[in-house]
């Protein structure tokens, strides 16, 4: 089984990925946190990643495929795994599709993430994402118990370098020239599931679970 969240920075996906992973035991895949961790570490992917996600830019296609490609490999995905920004490009979407086959699976359900523009520069702008394990807070939305401390395992909050008011707007744009494409592409394939992002997050996920009780 795969499913992918696809909607536009700040929409929620990490957020609901959380509680998707949990409920229906998948593996949770998001390139955004593959591409940070090596960025951090300073490994040939990570330096040659790092000038283009501090522009809002995507990462070329070629270096992100071949990372998804090779996880969906593992053993573990067997029973299925969560996408989570990815596929951005009708390209990777095409390549996702070649690949499937050798690892015999299919995308089941595209969930996509629907929120109206000026809420995602507030939920993005006041985000801050834990430095170990890469949960994600808000500081009035979902502000954790103790200030700058996550809850789940007590790592140190930091504010991303690409959630800055100018790099956040650079991406909204990048999402409408190079992945919002997508919608159109899956529903084409009879799988994509539209989900409304404005409510609270409970809500969210009541409404992405029965969009995938249904499976
Ligand atoms: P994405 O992974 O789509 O970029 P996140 O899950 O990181 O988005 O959420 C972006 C920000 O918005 C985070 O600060 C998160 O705590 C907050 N957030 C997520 N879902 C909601 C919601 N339904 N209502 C309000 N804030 C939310
Ligand atoms: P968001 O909060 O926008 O959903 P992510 O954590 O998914 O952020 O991605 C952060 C950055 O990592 C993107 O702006 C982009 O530079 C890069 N990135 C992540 N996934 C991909 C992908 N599938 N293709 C190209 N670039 C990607
Ligand atoms: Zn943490």
């Amino acid at each position: 089984m795969l499913i992918i969240l696809l909607g536009p920075p700040g929409a929620g996906k990490g957020t609901q990925a959380e509680k998707i992973v949990e409920k229906f035991s998948l593996v949770y895949i998001a390139t955004g946190d593959i591409l940070r961790k090596a960025v951090k570490e300073g490994s040939t992917l990570g330096r040659k990643a790092r000038e283009y996600m501090d522009q809002g830019q995507l990462v070329p296609d070629n270096l992100v495929v071949e990372i998804v490609r090779d996880r969906l490999m593992e053993p573990d995905c067997v029973n299925g795994a969560l996408l989570d920004g990815f596929p951005r490009t009708v390209d990777q979407a095409v390549f996702l599709e070649q690949v499937l086959p050798d690892i015999e699976t299919q995308v089941d359900r595209v969930l996509l993430i629907e929120v109206d523009e000026n809420e995602l520069i507030e939920r993005l702008t006041g985000r801050r994402v834990c430095g170990d394990c890469g949960a994600s807070f808000h500081v009035k939305y979902k502000p954790p118990r103790v200030r700058n401390v996550c809850d789940q395992c007590g790592g140190d909050l930091y504010q991303r370098d690409d959630d800055s008011l100018a790099t956040v707007t650079e991406r909204l744009e990048v999402y409408k020239n190079q992945t919002e494409p997508l919608v159109e592409f899956y529903e084409g394939r009879g799988v994509l599931e539209k989900i409304d992002g404005n409510q609270d997050i409970d809500d969210v996920s009541d409404q992405i679970n029965s969009a995938l009780e249904k499976l």
